[in-house]
């Protein structure tokens, strides 16, 4: 394995489609409870003028990324161990994953991440001031452990589904750019 992306939400899955696309060993673990996922037709993602429903675009966007060669599977992760790289991943229902890189996509699964002691902060681009970034964290995802990215509203973007899967999509050009040595870029 050499990447384990927890969350797959807008971010998460964004973020997937890089990794996997340059050819690095990709499992996203999901509780599919995307905010995306509830909302019944989102009509500002470029390309949509007409709307798309939310969870229309997260079936589509699984498909993308599984064509892509990721590998997603539903579940829970509930612990992360960071002492030593490559790093592993726990999920609820006891399987373990390891890999040189992680990526926190989770949104409001604050719960993971205080569990580890990241400190959490309000992101104050979203006015509820219900959603939390990881502090010190800025627009690449890097938090202070080599290969430990943070993507979507939880690095601080604004809740907009195209900035939080530019954000993620971004992480997984950084992620890919490390691994190939050598700058990734996607060009058709
Ligand atoms: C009511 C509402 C309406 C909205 N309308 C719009 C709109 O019109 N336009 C727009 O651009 N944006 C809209 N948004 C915002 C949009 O949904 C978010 O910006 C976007 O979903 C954030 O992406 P994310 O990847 O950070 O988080 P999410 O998409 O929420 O994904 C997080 C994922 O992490 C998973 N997860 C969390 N913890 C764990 C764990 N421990 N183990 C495994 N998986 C875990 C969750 O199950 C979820 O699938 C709306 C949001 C809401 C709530």
């Amino acid at each position: 394995m050499d990447v384990i992306i927890i969350g797959g939400g807008v971010a998460g899955l964004s973020c997937a489609l890089y990794t996997s696309k340059a050819g690095m060993e990709t499992v996203v673990i999901d509780q599919q409870t995307s905010q995306l996922g509830s909302v019944k037709a989102v009509f500002n993602f470029p390309g949509f003028a007409q709307g798309i429903a939310g969870e229309d675009w997260l079936l589509a966007a699984r498909e993308q990324v599984t064509t892509a060669g990721a590998t997603l599977t539903l579940g829970k992760a509930t612990e992360l161990k960071t002492t030593n790289r490559p790093y592993t991943v726990i999920t609820e229902d006891g399987r373990s994953f390891t890999a040189p890189y992680v990526v926190l996509a989770v949104n409001l699964g604050f719960e993971l991440l205080t569990k580890h002691d990241y400190a959490l902060l309000v992101n104050e681009h979203v006015p509820s001031r219900k959603i939390r970034h990881i502090e010190g964290i800025g627009y690449d995802g890097k938090t202070a452990q080599p290969g430990i990215y943070a993507a979507g509203l939880i690095a601080n973007v604004p809740s907009q589904s195209v900035i939080a899967a530019g954000q993620g999509a971004f992480v997984g050009v950084q992620i890919a750019s490390e691994f190939l040595q050598k700058p990734f870029m996607w060009h058709d």
